[in-house]
């Protein structure tokens, strides 16, 4: 490697057109499908107070091992955000919105994780939450958005994975019933699961360790311990997803990797992904959290999309592919003059995309530019067009001649050759 040079850092990734018009198209999908059911947009700030996160869960590795922390100058102890849940519940707190608050968001999160194919240390998700209803209608609701964006985009191979983890009261019965089965099989555990069980036993769950598959698998499941309303509120959310034909399965060990959820959680499973990879979102509810961030004691329900793995997901099932950039005209000038920049901008003012080249080319280094760029029409500024104040239009793709037309007449002109 040659002295002065820099590769982007493990686990983040340059990324450019068409991959970014893709990505940008992605999120319009999902701007106008949240918009449509009454969210609106929030920009929360992309680092906090690393006590935001630290509800996340002492036992999950995002707290515990992938976060982004730091002392900045002024001495603060600050995170880069590993997600966005947290810190729309301290915006809540902090901005008292009226209720019910439906938020959503797009952008990058952070995490200290092993690089892998949909694993990165940066990487892009969408979101939305709902603050102020205990309504389980309103669980379903989202899950139901979720999965018509998925639709949207022409997935067609998600399952839909649902769980309850009860309420907080819920726990600890579960939780001893929990610690007793693996500590009565403490062997047949791995080494790393022994010490997650320690902080929490819940954790264990998550574990995708092979030695702990078997004994995960006959682990005691919560559903068995829910309290009345909080199996009735569950039952509610799978009658609702029913009643709208929305496919799903049970889940009873999942339980997600962040501690702050009750009651519902779901996750999203691309089957055409590799198995560690294939969550594309997850979300459930997190009653209790906004209270434990100062604010006010209101229940909140949500879910996170990655944006990177819905893509690879789109890849393998071969949907949802860039849209077309290609330019409408490319303009053409072999006059020294200012034309080719007055003629571009007003053919960008007329809505028109436009483009040029720069360096004094050669017309027929222009004409092969203009052919690669797939515009439709190229606009020829020649020195005779600059004597008549004319320009000359000349489709690139369809059979027809050019045309000579008056210098006035050139968006008008254009226009009526794009259509034809
Ligand atoms: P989580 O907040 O962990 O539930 O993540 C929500 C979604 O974000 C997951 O389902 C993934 O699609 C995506 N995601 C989480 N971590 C990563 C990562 N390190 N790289 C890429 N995508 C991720």
């Amino acid at each position: 490697m040659a002295k002065n040079s820099f590769q982007a850092l493990p686990g983040t990734r340059d990324l450019q057109s068409p991959d970014t018009d893709r990505m940008r198209a992605l999120v319009a999908v999902f701007a106008d499908e949240v918009s449509a059911a009454g969210f609106g947009q929030i920009v929360q700030p992309m680092f906090e107070d690393v006590r935001v996160f630290d509800r996340l869960g002492e036992a999950s590795d995002v707290v515990a091992k992938e976060l982004y922390a730091f002392e900045d100058k002024g001495g603060r102890h600050i995170a880069l955000r590993p997600e966005f849940t947290a810190s729309a519940c301290r915006m809540f707190a902090e901005l008292r919105p009226l209720t019910p608050w439906k938020a959503w968001y797009s952008g990058p999160a952070f995490r200290y994780d092993k690089p892998q194919a949909g694993r990165y240390r940066q990487f892009d998700q969408v979101g939305a939450e709902v603050i102020g209803s205990h309504d389980p209608d309103v669980d379903t609701e989202l899950i139901a958005l979720a999965s018509r964006f998925y639709q949207r985009l022409g997935l067609t191979d998600v399952t839909l994975l649902m769980n309850s983890l009860g309420d907080a009261a819920d726990r600890p019965r579960y939780l001893d019933a929990l610690r007793g089965h693996f500590e009565a099989n403490l062997d047949s555990l791995s080494e790393q699961s022994r010490t997650t069980l320690a902080v929490n036993p819940l954790r264990v769950l998550d574990s995708k360790r092979r030695e702990d598959a078997a004994l995960i698998e006959a682990a005691p499941v919560l559903r068995d311990y829910l309290s009345d309303e909080a199996a009735s509120a569950f039952a509610r959310v799978c009658d609702g997803l029913d009643s709208l034909g929305v496919a799903y399965e049970i889940a009873p060990r999942l339980v997600r990797g962040l501690d702050y959820y009750t009651r519902t959680t779901f996750e999203f499973a691309a089957n055409s992904l590799e198995g560690a990879q294939n969550a594309v979102g997850g979300g459930g509810r997190y009653d209790g959290l906004v209270a434990d961030l100062g604010g006010p004691d209101e229940p909140g329900v949500g879910f996170a999309l990655g944006v990177d793995r819905t893509l690879l997901a789109c890849d393998a099932e071969g949907v949802f592919d860039a849209p077309e950039t290609t330019m409408d005209v490319w303009v053409v000038s072999t006059s020294d003059g200012l034309e080719a920049l007055a003629i571009t901008e007003e053919l960008r003012r007329a809505g028109l995309r436009a483009d040029r080249n720069f360096d004094g080319r050669s017309m027929r280094a222009q004409m092969k530019a203009a052919n690669r760029s797939d515009a439709a029409i190229a606009v020829i500024i020649g020195e005779d067009e600059v004597a008549d104040q004319t320009v000359t239009i000349r489709p690139l793709r369809t059979e027809g001649d050019q045309v000579t037309v008056a210098r006035a007449q050139l968006v008008p002109a254009v226009k009526e050759m794009r259509q034809s």
